[in-house]
């Protein structure tokens, strides 16, 4: 058998170039904005039965259709490895009878999620998302909020310029009138539109507004516009996202054409696409919307509305500059000592652990090879300090320390030399690897 390697679209990420420390720091910046929003974080199992994401996506959606992992069990049971994270933190909403416990819930998620997906720059089959959630309020300054969160947050990485696009779906009944007036709109242009849209007029007609494909741009250019199709509810309730958006101080464009491939969108939707040309094909960065009828669709008693959103992380870490690693302060404990010294060895281990216990970030070479190698790899990790315990400092409780910037060496005791360690690297903070 060859050598194994990942699965197929779905990639590792390495500490090496300051790979994991970019994700450390996205989820950190996403942890962040989300507590001074007020969105707790909510983790759900990465698998669901399948039926959930076949109720809560839809039936006539590319990812339940195409691109879901679904798989029976040991016990039989079909399972699918999740695609998006709302229907999952809707079901447990539910599950949990959050809403019994306070009105409004805000929450927020990160984690991978699994399409089978034809793999392309910025298009993995293990991808993954952070997405915000809020249930229980039907307020249009509640889209505006959520909306405002997830551009915070891109602001906050300095991934840019972005454009959010913004529309209406109406509500259900808004829905069938305008999927009637697209029908009756694209059913005598059928023969000119591509397979794929001609496949959509009977299933999904308003996914005919998402294709790129050439032969359907011309055609879509003249098809009815779903604002003109919203009832006085409906359009009185995106009039008012748009001013609280204005007063948030987010940028929007509207665009009617934006109709987004998940069935379960009700009101409002937007889109969040990169326009500096980084990400090519894939440019959207994340998207939402409002779906009042999801917690229904998904068992709850009660109708509950609620707006949410997800942004790739992986389109986000394309788009965000790279920014400087950050100057850790880190030290080295160097055994002067051949192998069979266990005392000296033992040492050397002691002190690297309480220097561990006062926070600071401490190297062992736990080969303890010969001085010069083990000098050697603390120069290369960017220790300041070198501490060199012999069989000579051992026995008098003292350390020898010398600082790798200006080479000078002095010696003290142990507590001292801790103690001046723990404060200079107190003084200078930590930052995430
Ligand atoms: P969606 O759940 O389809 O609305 O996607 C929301 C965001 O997740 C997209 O705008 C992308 O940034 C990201 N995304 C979706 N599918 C993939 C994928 N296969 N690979 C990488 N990112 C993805």
């Amino acid at each position: 058998m060859g050598t194994l390697q990942a699965v197929t679209g779905m990639n590792d990420v390495l500490p090496g170039g300051g790979d994991t420390r970019r994700w450390l720091r996205l989820e950190a910046a996403f942890r962040d904005v989300c507590a001074r929003y007020g969105y707790a974080e909510v983790r759900t199992p990465i698998c669901e039965y399948a039926e959930l994401f076949h109720r809560g996506v839809g039936e006539a959606t590319d990812i339940v259709e195409k691109e879901m992992y679904t798989f029976e069990d040991r016990g039989g049971r079909k399972l699918s490895l999740r695609p998006e994270g709302t229907a999952s933190a809707v079901r447990a909403a539910i599950e949990h009878a959050a809403l019994a416990q306070q009105p409004v819930v805000r929450w927020a998620y990160l984690g991978p999620m699994f399409r089978a997906e034809k793999p392309a720059k910025g298009r993995y089959r293990q991808f993954h998302q952070v997405g915000a959630e809020v249930y229980g309020d039907p307020s249009p300054a509640a889209d505006a909020e959520c909306i405002d969160l997830a551009a915070t947050f891109i602001r906050s990485l300095g991934v840019g310029p972005v454009s959010v696009r913004l529309n209406s779906l109406g509500g259900a009944d808004t829905r069938r009138r305008y999927r009637d007036a697209l029908v009756a709109y694209f059913t005598p242009l059928a023969d000119r539109l591509s397979e794929e849209s001609r496949a959509r007029l009977a299933r999904n007609p308003l996914r005919i507004l998402d294709s790129k494909d050439p032969r359907d741009l011309p055609h879509k250019a003249g098809a009815p516009s779903i604002l003109d199709a919203l009832d006085d509810a409906d359009r009185e309730h995106f009039e008012q996202v748009k001013a609280f958006l204005t007063a948030t101080g987010v940028p929007f464009t509207v665009d009617p054409t934006l109709v987004r491939g998940l069935d379960y969108y009700t009101r409002t939707v937007f889109e969040v696409v990169d326009v500096s040309g980084a990400l090519g094909a894939q440019d959207a960065l994340g998207a939402g919307g409002r779906y009042d009828a999801l917690f229904t669709e998904l068992g709850s008693a009660q109708p509950v509305p609620a707006f949410g959103f997800a942004l790739g992380v992986e389109r986000l870490l394309l788009a965000a500059p790279d920014a400087p690693e950050p100057q850790r302060f880190t030290v080295s404990v160097v055994a002067a000592a051949k192998a069979g010294d266990t005392p000296v060895l033992a040492a050397a281990l002691g002190l690297a652990k309480e220097l561990r216990e006062a926070g600071v970030e401490t190297l062992v070479d736990t080969r303890f090879v010969s001085m010069k190698s083990q000098m050697r790899r603390a120069s290369d990790a960017a220790s300041r300090y070198v501490l060199i315990l012999g069989g000579d400092e051992v026995a008098k409780g003292e350390v020898t320390l010398k600082d790798l910037a200006s080479g000078e060496q002095t010696r003290a005791s142990r507590a001292e030399v801790i103690a001046r360690l723990r404060a200079e690297s107190s003084a200078q903070g930590s930052a995430p690897r």
